[in-house]
């Protein structure tokens, strides 16, 4: 059976959700390892049990909370070659696509990114990735031993597994070297945020270049309040200094796949569709029927944003009384 090994990183000393879908998609593939770096390791091989890792591997060593990605890649590189995993999963996130790189410079492992579909096929792997902002779909193999595969969050989903065992938990036996502390973090700056996140929100409401002014994404603020959502947008508002990065939906900022999103004002360029079009419903608020947004929307509203916003906020507070 394949030997698959998850890096299962913690936010804040609590498991991401990106590990519970890796591990979830791992069971299918074969017998799962998790790894788990960082204070409050140990509190969190349950969670990752429930959703199918066999066996969590953990260490609390303050150098995984305390330096950047450097003493992560050198135990990951360490347990690679112990374990001689079939594949490697760690989610598309900072901290991910540092530490895969840095493996991979160790090992030559090899890295897959932006991974889809993920198989063995006869034995060899196969992964499907978007190419040319996802307008061709590959296949990708690698012949290496323990390929690097990065997979962006809510690629999978994140789904207990019924009857699950208890996993076996043992602790590391390595410690990260002197040379592997270099980068210290000197602080964690968190930036404010109302509401639901982008990757969590069941509605995004984005914005683009047609709401006019930085001003008007005050209107989107007050349609995402009744609706519990939360506030995207381009990157052409971001590079203008609208909002912040944090914000950007699209090839170069967050994938998201919310039960609905809403676009206004927005163009639909392929760049920003990359990043929205995994959403189960998709609705445009746009003043040119001719959009591109609309040919990947199920509901399309022709018109100006800023009258068409108010009133359905208006309307909305009127039906929830
Ligand atoms: C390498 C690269 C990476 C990129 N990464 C990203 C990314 O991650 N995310 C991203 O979003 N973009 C990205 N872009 C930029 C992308 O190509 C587009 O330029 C950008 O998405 C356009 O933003 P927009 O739709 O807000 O603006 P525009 O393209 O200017 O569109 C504005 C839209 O608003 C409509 N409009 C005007 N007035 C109104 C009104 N009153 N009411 C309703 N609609 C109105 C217009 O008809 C138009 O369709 C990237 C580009 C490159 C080259």
């Amino acid at each position: 059976m394949a030997k698959i090994l998850v890096l299962a990183e913690l936010k804040e000393g609590v498991v991401q959700k990106v590990a519970l879908e890796l591990v979830s998609k791992a069971r299918t593939l074969g017998e799962v390892t998790a790894v788990v770096l960082g204070t409050g390791a140990g509190a969190q091989a349950a969670i990752l049990g429930e959703y199918g890792a066999q066996t969590v591997l953990i260490s609390e060593d303050a150098a995984y909370t305390t330096y950047l990605a450097e003493p992560g890649a050198e135990t990951l590189a360490y347990l690679i070659e112990q374990i001689a995993p079939s594949l490697v999963l760690i989610g598309g996130t900072y901290d991910g696509r540092d530490i895969a790189g840095r493996v991979n410079a160790k090992l030559g492992s090899g890295v897959i990114t932006d991974a889809g579909e993920i198989s063995f096929e006869g034995g060899a792997l196969k992964v499907t990735v978007p190419w040319y902002s996802a307008t061709t779909i590959v296949d990708v193999t690698s012949p290496s031993n323990a390929p690097l595969v990065m997979v962006k969050p809510k690629t999978f989903a994140a789904e207990k597994l019924e009857g699950a065992a208890v996993p076996t938990v043992e602790k590391i036996s390595f410690t990260p070297s002197d040379k592997s502390k270099r980068a210290r973090i000197l602080e964690t700056v968190m930036e404010k945020s109302e509401g639901p996140s982008l990757e969590e929100a069941n509605v995004v409401i984005s914005g683009g270049r047609g709401l006019k002014d930085a001003k008007n994404f005050e209107l989107l603020h007050k349609l995402a309040e009744p609706l519990n959502a939360a506030v995207g947008a381009t990157r052409a508002v971001v590079d203008s200094g609208w909002v912040s990065y944090s914000m950007q939906v699209g090839q170069t900022g967050k994938t998201v796949k919310p039960n609905v999103y809403i676009a206004v004002g927005i163009s639909g360029a392929i760049q920003h569709t990359v990043g929205m079009k995994g959403s189960k419903n998709i609705i445009a608020i746009n003043t040119d029927e001719e959009a591109p947004i609309f040919k990947v929307s199920d509901l399309g509203i022709v018109g100006d944003s800023l009258k068409i916003l108010p009133a359905l906020t208006e309307e909305l507070k009127k039906r929830r009384g």
